[in-house]
């Protein structure tokens, strides 16, 4: 079965760099800088869980480590022609509704929902169990951890793998695709903070690194994004692949949940107003937020989806 397939709008309107240094708690203990150090990274623990797929037929082709795609991808930006937001609501939520499959364990269930429940504590995002909606995430235990990138039309698959995917960081970096989100490696400034050390990809594997013209929404580059893959990712010899610059040293891809860039993304992108969330849940992490807002200046940011 083809899948039609919605992609993230890459039309980028402004880049703004700002500087967030200090902002962040910096975790020196632990950087990453081993493949053994970074057998925990979201992009380790997809790449295991993801050794099979493309082996059954019936599951859509996957990319760029865990996006689905259709063929034909290269030619086409059907999220700008068809816009693949979801939509909002007229109370400033946008509510997106999801099934999860009945393979999963109560327990996992419950790990997956508290995945989905994370959004609303930030966000406006709100994942709410499907009725009659037409457009839904419908989450799946087939033979990897992917998602299609952007809202596709009619039920999406959002796989979480039971062997390897339930956890709560590869839950939000694919609810994250579903939402319109890349990697935060192929980001269109990526180049002006990590270098791609092709020559230590697997063969066939390099597609993983293509850089896209992703819409950056006037945040910064993010080593900490829950989007973003760890150094030894596709290494076909235990050598880095993704090496931060100027300083090499920098841990990356070592998130354990969403950063407050990520949040602060999905927020513009939503154009969440900051009054429609929680205000009783993780405070410190909800100042950060609104510390990133300051930074920014969201009427530069023009998105055109
Ligand atoms: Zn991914």
């Amino acid at each position: 079965m083809i899948f039609l397939f919605a992609v993230l709008s890459v039309l980028l309107c402004s880049t703004h760099s700002y500087p967030i240094e200090g902002l962040f708690e910096k975790n020196n203990d632990y950087s990453g800088n081993t493949v053994e150090d970074d057998d925990f990274s979201v992009s380790t623990l997809i790449e295991k869980a993801n050794v099979n797929v493309g082996k059954n037929l019936s599951e859509p082709l996957v990319m760029f480590g865990d996006i689905a795609v259709p063929t034909g991808f290269q030619n086409a930006d059907p999220c700008t022609a068809r816009g693949c937001l979801w939509r909002k609501s007229s109370d400033g939520n946008v509510y997106v509704p999801f099934r999860i499959s009945n393979q999963f364990s109560q327990r996992e269930r419950e790990t997956i929902i508290q995945g989905l429940e994370s959004f609303a504590q930030s966000t406006c995002i709100r994942f709410t169990p499907q009725r009659r909606q037409r457009d839904f995430v419908d989450i799946q235990s087939l033979s990897g951890c992917f998602s299609f990138v952007g809202r596709r039309g009619g039920g999406q698959v959002v796989s979480l793998s039971r062997q390897g995917c339930v956890f709560r960081s590869i839950i939000q970096h694919e609810l994250l695709h579903a939402l319109g989100f890349n990697h935060e490696q192929t980001r269109s400034d990526r180049d002006e903070h990590v270098r791609i050390l092709l020559e230590n990809v697997i063969p066939g594997m390099e597609h993983n690194f293509r850089k896209i013209e992703t819409i950056n929404l006037g945040t910064p580059y993010d080593y900490n994004s829950v989007m973003h893959y760890g150094r030894f990712a596709f290494s076909r010899n235990r050598e880095p692949t993704i090496v931060p610059i100027p300083d090499p040293n920098v841990a990356i891809g070592r998130a354990e949940q969403m950063s407050p860039t990520d949040i602060l993304r999905v927020n513009r992108l939503y154009q969440c107003n900051s009054t429609a969330f929680r205000r009783d849940r993780q405070p410190a992490q909800r100042n950060q937020f609104l510390q990133l807002m300051q930074m920014g200046d969201p009427g530069n940011v023009n998105v055109y989806l």
